[in-house]
């Protein structure tokens, strides 16, 4: 029997299950391999990135941390070596090192994820919220002369859930992954009103996923012009295209004009971030606050630079003081106790939204560096109920 690729590519909600699953991992239970790959560039590249890595987080290990650390390298390169399908192009490890290593998590992409490796006593899921925050899941409406199909593009990978012709054919709309051959004529869109119902109910499926009308333009409007407000309010962009564009083509344009959106609707969060924190009080800036605020569950979004940096500080687990900028005390300064621990507040404010599903959004500019390059939204203010709302239909000139 033919293995099921399909089922192998990793989704938005089996991704969200993952992060939090990772995140709740406590940092005691022993070190983590996390290796993310871009298969793309081939297994032979992977293993030479993967023998490069090793070779330097080997270099601080000795005795038994050491040998359970080549023991986890020997199952990472073993799973890379397993047939992966030929829609992987991105690959997450997670591996629990120890005598006997097992895999916490593999997850398989349908788009590539940029090579890293670290080896820590926490997963570093950042590379997955970055997945989540990029690509999510939007449905496409291809509509071209004589077809129309809908798919739904999650997490980069485009799986169709209706097509249809809209010129003779007077059948329902069916879900079905086999493509009809076209229908002749047409180009009115008159056949398109036969469907709309058809068409809004499957879209309706897709939750509230934004969503994109891609193809023949005077079709597009057509079809704009025939779906509910509440339908429209989620489009996106309207994606002109040549009439031989396949759906994987079209996926692709869309998930790029995807992208710009989201990195739209992140800068939007952190302009939101700045007034509230300047302002209203809306909002927390700084890694020490923001830490507070996601530990005393207060945080509704989480803001952070592309760029956040790895740093030292400690956090007493006794009282909850902490210090995201000085090695840890022996003593806790507050309470005297000595059960303090170092902490890399990037790898807590991460790990923190994973366990709480926090949104997380990344961006870029100096303003929010100046701030100390992470903050958080706070829960149920004026400013966090006003949830962004997309651009109405515009077009993307995309057709040379
Ligand atoms: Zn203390």
């Amino acid at each position: 029997m033919k293995p099921n690729w399909k089922k192998s590519i990793t989704r938005l909600h089996g991704l969200e299950r993952h992060i939090a699953l990772l995140a709740e991992r406590p940092a005691g239970a022993g070190p983590v391999i996390s290796c993310h790959l871009d298969l793309t560039r081939g297994e032979a590249a992977c293993r030479r990135f993967i023998t490069d890595q090793a070779s330097s987080l080997r270099n601080d290990l000795h005795g038994r941390a050491r040998r359970d650390f080549e023991h986890g390298l020997m199952l990472l390169l073993e799973r890379l070596a397993q047939r992966l399908g030929p829609r992987a192009r991105g690959l997450s490890l997670f591996i629990a090192v120890r005598s006997d290593p097992v895999v916490l998590t593999s997850l398989t992409f349908a788009v590539p994820v940029h090579n890293r490796m670290a080896l820590a006593a926490t997963p570093d899921i950042f590379p997955l919220l970055c997945l989540k925050d990029r690509l999510e899941s939007h449905m496409l409406v291809l509509v071209q002369p004589t077809w129309l199909q809908i798919a739904e593009v999650n997490l980069g990978d485009p799986s169709v859930k209706a097509w249809a012709t809209h010129s003779t054919s007077t059948a329902p709309l069916r879900s079905d992954l086999r493509l009809v051959d076209p229908a002749p004529s047409i180009d009115t869109g008159k056949g398109l009103d036969r469907h709309i119902k058809f068409v809004e109910r499957v879209l309706r499926a897709g939750g509230r996923s934004y969503l994109f009308l891609a193809g023949d333009p005077r079709l597009c409007a057509t079809l704009y012009g025939l779906l509910s407000p509440t339908l429209r309010a989620r489009l996106v962009q309207t994606l002109p295209l040549p009439a031989d564009c396949s759906l994987k083509q079209a996926a692709e344009v869309s998930m790029a004009a995807f992208q710009e959106f989201e990195s739209g609707v992140s800068q939007a969060t952190a302009a939101r971030l700045l007034r509230g924190v300047r302002t209203q009080g809306s909002a927390v800036a700084g890694a020490a606050a923001t830490l507070s605020a996601m530990r005393e569950q207060r945080a509704d979004t989480l803001v952070i630079s592309h760029d956040y940096p790895s740093s030292n500080g400690w956090v007493c687990n006794s009282c909850g003081t902490s210090d995201v900028r000085a090695q840890a005390p022996a003593h806790c300064p507050s309470c005297g106790g000595d059960n303090v621990a170092s902490l890399d507040p990037r790898i807590e404010l991460i790990r923190l939204a994973g366990q709480q599903r926090l949104p997380v959004e990344l961006v870029d500019g100096d303003e929010l560096r100046y701030l100390g390059g992470v903050g958080c939204l706070l829960r149920d203010t004026p400013e966090t109920r006003a949830a962004p709302l997309p651009r109405q239909a515009t077009t993307l000139d995309l057709v040379a």
